[in-house]
C-alpha cells in the first residue's frame, strides 16, 4: 500500500478499559466515535470501545449513528447533535438519543411525535451548545419529562478548559453540580453526565454517572502531552513508503519553490505522502519522519501526494522503504503530540485530519480483525426508549 493508517483495535479495547478502571462502580463510559472515530474507522473503533466496556457510544451527527448502526453496532447512542428537522428523524430511525437545549428544540421533538429519549444540556460556560440559564434548562427538564413521546434521558454540559488549570474549569463544575442535583431530585432516573477525556482523567468530581471520554480512548494525551502520562496507548500508526532515492548534490534543491536546498551533499528521499493524505503542508521544512529506525527531516515543500526526506549523505535507505509519519520504529517514537506540537496544534487534529485518501487497516495486535457483522435492523426500536 502506498499510505496506511494501521489501528490496533485491542490497544482501543484496553484503554476503554483502563478509562473505566479510573472511574467508580456508579459510573458508565460513552465512547465518543465522532468524527470517523476521530480518524480511526468509526465502526471498528465502537466495536472495541464496546468489547472495552463502553455501554453508550457518541457521534455528532445523524448520518454517523446510521453508519453505526449499518455497521451492526447495538450500543446505546447519543447524538450531540446539533439535528435540525432534515436529520432529526434520521437520528431517530437510528434508535439514537438527542440533545436540546432550547424551547425550539423541544418543539421540534414534540411536532415529530415519535418517541425519543431526550438529554437536556447546559451551557455552564464553554458558550457554544446549551442552555445558558439554569432555572431555565431545568424547566425544559421538566417540559421533556412531561411530553408525551418524551422522555428525559439525560442532563449533560460541556467543559471548557478541562485540558489545563483554569478557574473557569471550577466554575463550570460547581455550576454543573448545582443544576444536576436539582435535575435528580426532579428526575431521579435522567443520566448526569459532563466529563470529556481530560476532565475524567483529571477530577473524579466531574465523573457523574457517565463520562465522555473521546482521544483517550485512541490513547492520545487530552493534554496533548504525552500518552504514557495517563497510561494509554496510541492505537494509530500511519506509514508510508520511500518511491524514489537520490543524491543530492550541494545548490541542488526539493520540491515546489525550492524552499530546501542542499548546503552540502546529501540524499533525498521521496515519500509518498502528501497533503490530500493529511501531511500538513505546514511540515515543510520543519517536520519529521522515520526512516530505517532514524528521526529524518522532511526536507523541501509538502505538495499533495508526497515528501521529501533529507536522509543524510552517504544514506543506505532504498525505495520501498517504509516512512513512519506517526508510531514507533525500533527505538524511536513520533507521537501525534508531538507531529501537533510542531504544527502549533493538537493531536485531534492530526489524526482526524488523515485523508480519505489513506486506507485504514484494523488488526487486533497484529492478527486480522474478523469480518463485520450484519447491519443492525433499528425498526423494532426506532426511537424507542431502550433500558440502561
Ligand atoms: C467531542 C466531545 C467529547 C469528547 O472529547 P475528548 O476531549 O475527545 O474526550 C465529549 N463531549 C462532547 C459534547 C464532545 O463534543
Amino acid at each position: 500500500m502506498r499510505v496506511v493508517a494501521r489501528i490496533n483495535v485491542a490497544a482501543i479495547e484496553r484503554n476503554v478499559t483502563r478509562l473505566l478502571g479510573r472511574v467508580g462502580p456508579g459510573t458508565a463510559i460513552c465512547a465518543v466515535v465522532k468524527a470517523d472515530g476521530y480518524g480511526h474507522g468509526a465502526v471498528p473503533a465502537a466495536r472495541a470501545a464496546v468489547a472495552g466496556g463502553a455501554t453508550w457510544l457518541a457521534v455528532v451527527t445523524a448520518a454517523e449513528a446510521t453508519a453505526l448502526r449499518d455497521g451492526g453496532i447495538d450500543a446505546r447512542l447519543l447524538v450531540l447533535g446539533p439535528l435540525r428537522d432534515d436529520d432529526l428523524p434520521e437520528a431517530l430511525d437510528a434508535g439514537a438519543e438527542v440533545v436540546v437545549w432550547d424551547a425550539e428544540g423541544v418543539e421540534r421533538l414534540e411536532r415529530l411525535g415519535r418517541p425519543a429519549d431526550v438529554h437536556v444540556k447546559l451551557d455552564s460556560g464553554m458558550g457554544r451548545l446549551g442552555q445558558r440559564d439554569a432555572d431555565e434548562a431545568l424547566a425544559l427538564c421538566d417540559r421533556v419529562a412531561a411530553a408525551a413521546h418524551l422522555r428525559l434521558s439525560g442532563a449533560m454540559t460541556h467543559f471548557a478548559t478541562a485540558d489545563a488549570p483554569d478557574d473557569l474549569y471550577a466554575d463550570q463544575l460547581a455550576r454543573f453540580t448545582a443544576w444536576a442535583a436539582d435535575v435528580r431530585r426532579r428526575h431521579p432516573s435522567a443520566v448526569l453526565h459532563a466529563a470529556n477525556s481530560a476532565a475524567l482523567l483529571r477530577d473524579p468530581a466531574s465523573h457523574f454517572d457517565l463520562v465522555r471520554p473521546g482521544i483517550a480512548i485512541y490513547g492520545l494525551d487530552p493534554m496533548n502531552h504525552d500518552a504514557a502520562d495517563h497510561d494509554l496507548e496510541p492505537a494509530l500508526e500511519w506509514h508510508t513508503r520511500l518511491a524514489a532515492v537520490k543524491p543530492l548534490l550541494p545548490g541542488e534543491s526539493v520540491g515546489y519553490g525550492r524552499r530546501f536546498r542542499a548546503a552540502e551533499e546529501t540524499t533525498v528521499g521521496t515519500a509518498s505522502a502528501g497533503y490530500a493524505d493529511g501531511v500538513r503542508r505546514a511540515l515543510t521544512n520543519t517536520g519529521t519522519a522515520l526512516v530505517g529506525g532514524r528521526r529524518r527531516p522532511i526536507t523541501g515543500t509538502v505538495s499533495m501526494d508526497s515528501i521529501g526526506i533529507d536522509l543524510g549523505p552517504g544514506a543506505t535507505d532504498r525505495a520501498g522503504d517504509r516512512v513512519v509519519l506517526v508510531g514507533r520504529d525500533g527505538d524511536e517514537h513520533l507521537s501525534a503530540e508531538e507531529v501537533a506540537r510542531t504544527l502549533g496544534t493538537i493531536n485531534y487534529e492530526i489524526t482526524c485530519g488523515i485523508g480519505p485518501r489513506v486506507p485504514r487497516v484494523h488488526h487486533r495486535d497484529g492478527a486480522p480483525v474478523p469480518a463485520a457483522g450484519p447491519p443492525v435492523d433499528r425498526a423494532a426500536r426506532s426511537g424507542g426508549t431502550t433500558a440502561r
